[in-house]
């Protein structure tokens, strides 16, 4: 068999030098990307009885002109032609606006064939295309005409004759590359015929299959790259088995203050069996804001610390790593364990105390930024990684741990709340685990939407909750890309604040603070000392004060929803309720939609859904460094299922030794080379 993707376009009969440089320019060099360029709709010119088109549809219809057309002129340049069409005995009118040439070719007795929106009322069809029933266009032949994206120097009628001819040349030379029982399990079109029809679809239930089997395969692939890897990593890791006592682990968590929820049981039970596995543990937990993700992390941290081994918890700021430096202290010092801080702003000295500590293994878990994984930092006998907030953690800094020997067991700590259709596919190749219920006794917050114009009203509910002792946070205007604006803005709210309320103090928090006075801003807030937080979006990650129960956000429709979510889970974090008040006047449907959203529901899982359909994914995650892949024609907000049962369905196959060996799997195995999933394997 010639392979498609080796042969070069040039290949084709009526595809020159000229041609082909005019296709390079669309990424289309072999026949087979010639072929994979799909189109992304049709145009439906099969030709419809005119007694069934709907009222405002995009109809062909076919008559015979009859009459002489009328013209009338209007304005400056403006134009009506109407004539009337015979059609099955059926009298309708034709309207052209502002194309006055196609009077002459409207004599009466012709036959043509018109495209356009039909006004089922007035019997008339307002005409976009038109030709005589007896040429050679798309329009005339009555099919589903597919649309291309087009650039450069390429015509649709280029493309169609290139694609026709290819199938005409290599349409038996395209091989089935699904393994059979999964294309006769799925009824899915035979690869070859699929091709066919999603270009030239015989009706439209043809190209609907097409579109099926394309979808299913572009899945099929990106799942089964992810599933390798995913096996490789496994065996090739050096994982070590964690002798965790589990004597010990329970006791450690009957001393908690609370009682796990299910959820949390759940997930500790899924890590702490990754540990004890001799495969190096790669597990994305994700759980809401408050879902309590930290106490898991200390669970996993004295696990680890109990089996001999250290123990890193990174995250993302220093104001995050100060707190959890606390609760991890206050969770875990009491049965004995070390921790400790390494971040930016020790002082030189202390610095290398903490790391020299850290190497003959006086300390057993340290708590940091990124600083912590870095250069000069080394560890005696690290055995556990966690991160706060997955997506800053990469493959950079996995990289940076192997280069000094060491292959933890990683645990991703994330609350931007993933619906799991996508967490499989851009965490495909890691583990998932979910913390879906939140501690008993919590009450959901409650949410407003409030305009600008409003502001009087929310202070004095503001003022009604400090009366009762309670705390409040105000996240101030956002100014795009500005971050000095944003802290003159801190600065004006917190001045026009402390006039309104002179009984209370209230804080001022910004990113532009040295580290230290953040801190202290911070742990008076936490302490009780002030009243009021007024603060940049900086406290939008983990921040936990219990009795803050007010959240007022300004300018709110400048955030996406996924923020806005985390930044209301600072309040809610105690028995008591609590409320979020958000300030905006968006202007658009959507964002006022957003804002109704937000009131609406406070589960994370169940926003990011909302999110993903009202903005689309790639906006969800901040579009390229989501890391979901680009597909062709599958979608994953509509194609989850097939998604779901890809996954399934190629996490089975790469278990099976057949693959590895069976010539049936050859081009799959060969697909897996090209795209760098093998790389470094031998096979024998
Ligand atoms: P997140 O998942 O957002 O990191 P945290 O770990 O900060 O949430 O937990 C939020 C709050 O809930 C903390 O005050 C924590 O002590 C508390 N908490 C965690 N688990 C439970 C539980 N099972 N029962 C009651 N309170 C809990
Ligand atoms: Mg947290």
């Amino acid at each position: 068999m010639t392979d498609v993707y080796q042969t070069p376009v040039s290949l084709l009969h009526g595809v020159g030098e000229e041609r082909a440089k005019a296709l390079a320019g669309l990424g289309i060099h072999s026949v087979g990307d010639l072929l994979e360029y799909f189109p992304s709709r049709y145009e439906d010119y099969r030709v419809r009885d005119v007694t069934e088109a709907k009222d405002g549809e995009r109809v062909t219809l076919q008559g015979t002109v009859y009459g002489e057309p009328s013209v009338r002129f209007y304005g400056k340049r403006k134009s009506r032609i109407a004539v009337k069409l015979v059609i099955d005995k059926v009298v309708v009118t034709a309207v052209w606006f502002n194309q006055t040439f196609v009077k002459k070719r409207l004599s009466p007795g012709k036959e043509i064939l018109v495209t356009g929106k039909w006004d089922r009322h007035k019997l008339q069809i307002t005409v976009s295309e038109m030709t005589e029933a007896d040429s050679d266009r798309a329009q005339k032949r009555g099919e589903l005409a597919p649309i291309y994206p087009l650039g450069g120097d390429v015509t649709h009628s280029l493309l169609r004759r290139a694609i026709q001819q290819a199938l005409k040349q290599y349409g038996t030379e395209i091989p089935e590359i699904l393994p059979a029982d999964i294309v006769a399990r799925y009824r899915l079109m035979p690869r070859a015929e699929a091709f066919h029809a999603i270009h030239f679809p015989r009706s439209a239930e043809d190209g609907r299959q097409a579109r099926r089997r394309i979808m299913f395969e572009e899945l099929f692939l990106f799942q089964l790259k992810m599933q390798a890897l995913r096996r490789i990593t496994r065996q090739q890791t050096e994982g070590r088995a964690l002798d965790v006592p589990i004597d010990d682990v329970r006791q450690f968590v009957a001393s908690l203050p609370f009682s796990l929820t299910d959820a949390q049981k759940r997930v500790v039970r899924e890590i702490l069996a990754d540990m004890r596995s001799p495969y190096a543990m790669n597990r994305l937990l994700q759980g809401d804001v408050g879902s309590g993700k930290t106490v898991v992390a200390a669970i996993a941290l004295f696990a680890a610390v109990k089996a001999g081994y250290q123990g890193a918890l990174m995250v993302p700021t220093e104001i995050l790593a100060e707190q959890h430096l606390q609760s991890l202290t206050s969770l875990l010092s009491p049965h004995g364990i070390q921790v400790a801080l390494l971040s930016g702003s020790l002082g030189t000295r202390r610095r290398r105390d903490v790391i020299s500590a850290l190497q003959m293994g006086l300390i057993d878990v340290i708590v940091g930024t990124h600083a912590l994984i870095q250069e000069d930092v080394f560890f005696r006998n690290l055995g556990l990684v966690i991160t706060d907030e997955q997506h800053r953690f990469g493959v950079e800094q996995r990289r940076i741990l192997r280069s000094k020997g060491l292959s933890p067991d990683v645990l991703f700590m994330t609350a931007t709340p993933i619906p799991r259709t996508l967490a499989i596919t851009a965490f495909g190749d890691m583990d998932v685990s979910t913390i879906d219920q939140m501690p008993a006794g919590r009450k959901p917050i409650e949410t407003t939407w409030r305009k600008h114009e409003q502001f009087h009203l929310v202070l004095e509910q503001m003022r009604s909750e400090l009366r009762k002792g309670r705390q409040a946070y105000v996240i101030c205007p956002l100014i795009e890309e500005s971050e000095k604006l944003d802290v003159q803005n801190a600065i004006d709210v917190h001045a026009q604040l402390t006039q309104y309320f002179p009984e209370y103090r209230i804080g001022l928090m910004h990113g532009r603070l040295p580290a230290k006075e953040k801190d202290a801003v911070m742990q008076a807030f936490l302490a009780g000392e002030y009243a009021v937080l007024v603060s940049t979006t900086v406290v939008e990650v983990g921040v936990n004060v219990p009795n803050a129960t007010f959240m007022v956000v300004y300018d709110a429709e400048r955030f996406g929803l996924a923020q806005l979510h985390q930044l209301r889970g600072r309040v809610g974090r105690g028995s008591e309720q609590s409320y979020c008040v958000l300030i905006a006047d968006p202007k658009s449907e959507i964002g006022k939609e957003r804002m109704r959203v937000m009131c609406e529901t406070t589960d994370g899982f169940e926003l990011s859904r909302r999110d993903l359909e009202l903005r689309g994914p790639g906006d969800f995650f901040g579009t390229k460094q989501s890391g979901l892949p680009e597909f062709k024609v599958a979608d994953l907000l509509s194609d989850y299922k097939a998604l779901e049962v890809a996954r399934q369905e190629t996490a089975r196959l790469v278990e099976d030794e057949q693959f590895w060996q069976d010539d049936r799997y050859a081009w799959l195995r060969g697909y897996l080379k090209r795209e760098g999933v093998l790389d470094g394997i031998v096979f024998d």
